[in-house]
């Protein structure tokens, strides 16, 4: 049989249908080089967004299986309209749901985690020369009832896919050229990465460059799945990703810089330092479904210290007014809180074995006077909290700073 390929396109490759029918070009050019072609889809452009909506208008709190039976639709509409353009170009291609194929999930809806997955349909069509088109971001519970992955799960799907089909490429297909050295937009001067690891793009999409869903990372390492971010409106290569390799770390220290600016930090200023009390204060914290990011403890020289972390500033009124309980309730002086802060972070499985990189990224805030708030490290990254005006201005630096504008 011939090699398969799954190639997933999200919601912006086929916002409409002259985009859909540049998909259908490529997924026609790419069976004509001799492959066995799965093509997985997003719904078109926003429209997942537009049945929330929708369902909004209707009710606050919608059932989680109706909720689920709306927002699957988007991709049906998707898989039908590749299907014909497919068969106007004159080629054979059959489109399924996700229960059609045989993703079975579990039943937490809106967030479902899959149960199997079975590649045997598929494998029937594709024996007869056809070109399998399935939804994305959806599967079937034992029950028979329709449930979602998640935002972004088309990803998931076709990871899902690629391990069902035998470990085969999976293709991402997207809006963008691959996955950068820093935001394009920030600096100019960013390079798309030829190769990371599964672990380098976990790091990369926690701190703050979305370009896969995390779920479908996480899969694909457990898997080994091979990954090729790269751009439907493009022929050039992407970034691939895949296992971590020795000849990854060689001459490079770090791979990318990323920012996140959604995050606030909050203080608990003199906190009794004293076994349980951070047990305490992150337990509230946790009941109150916050998430916690960055946490630092300073050294107590009088039996007192301050508490800082950082949490979603979606999130900050209620951060501060549970913090304020928690204050009461230990015996704390008060809270504070800075909106104005920026996260900036290094990441690459070449720190592992190149001394000094730490020294380095200070040595960059250092000579721009930038004062380091927080500080934390990863095997393979190492995050910065400062202030938000100056972030920008650090990530070009640092950029530069590790050799990240010229091409290797
Ligand atoms: N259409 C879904 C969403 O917008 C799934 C996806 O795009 O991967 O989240
Ligand atoms: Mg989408």
């Amino acid at each position: 049989m011939k090699k398969i390929i799954v190639q997933k396109y999200g919601g912006t490759s086929v916002a409409n249908p002259q985009c859909i029918k540049n998909v259908a070009r490529r997924v026609v050019a790419t069976q004509k080089k001799g492959y066995n072609v799965v093509v997985v889809v997003s719904a078109l452009g926003d429209t997942t967004d537009k049945l929330i909506e929708l369902a909004k208008q209707i009710t606050d709190t919608p059932s989680e299986r109706e909720h689920d039976m709306l927002v699957s639709t988007g991709e049906q509409v998707s898989v039908a309209l590749l299907a014909m353009a497919i068969h106007k170009l004159g080629y054979e291609a059959i489109s399924f749901t996700g229960a059609q194929v045989g993703i079975i999930t579990d039943t937490s809806f809106s967030k479902a985690r899959l149960i199997n997955v079975d590649g045997k349909k598929i494998k029937q069509h594709l024996a007869k020369g056809r070109i399998v088109i399935v939804a994305g971001f959806q599967g079937m519970t034992k029950n028979q009832e329709i449930a979602t992955l998640g935002r972004g799960g088309s990803n998931l799907t076709a990871v899902a896919l690629s391990k069902a089909l035998g470990g085969c490429m999976c293709e991402m297909n997207t809006d963008v050229e691959g996955v950068f050295t820093a935001d394009p937009r920030i600096v100019p001067k960013a390079q798309k990465i030829d190769y990371l690891s599964y672990d380098e793009m976990l790091e990369m999409s926690s701190l703050g460059s979305q370009v896969l869903q995390p779920r479908s990372v996480i899969f694909a390492k457990k898997f080994n799945v091979p990954i090729h971010v790269r751009s439907s409106f493009s022929k050039a290569a992407g970034t691939i990703i895949l296992k971590e390799a020795k000849a990854m770390w060689e001459g490079v220290m770090i791979s990318g810089v990323t920012l996140e600016k959604k995050e606030a930090k909050m203080t608990i200023c003199d906190v009794p330092d004293k076994p349980g009390i951070a047990a305490k204060i992150f337990k509230i914290l946790a009941d109150a479904q916050i998430n916690v990011d960055m946490i630092i403890q300073n050294i107590s020289r009088t039996r007192r210290t301050d508490i800082s972390f950082t949490v979603p500033k979606a999130e900050l009124q209620k951060s501060l007014k549970t913090a304020r309980d928690i204050v009461k309730k230990i015996k704390a002086e008060q809270v504070t809180f800075d909106e104005n802060i920026a996260k900036v972070s290094i990441v690459g499985v070449g720190m592992k074995s190149h001394p000094g990189v730490a020294a380095k990224m200070f040595e960059v805030m250092a000579d721009k006077k930038i004062n380091i708030e927080m500080i934390s490290t990863s095997e393979i990254s190492i995050s910065c909290v400062i202030a938000k005006k100056k972030a920008e201005s650090v990530v070009k630096a640092l950029h530069t700073a590790f050799g990240l504008d010229k091409k290797k």
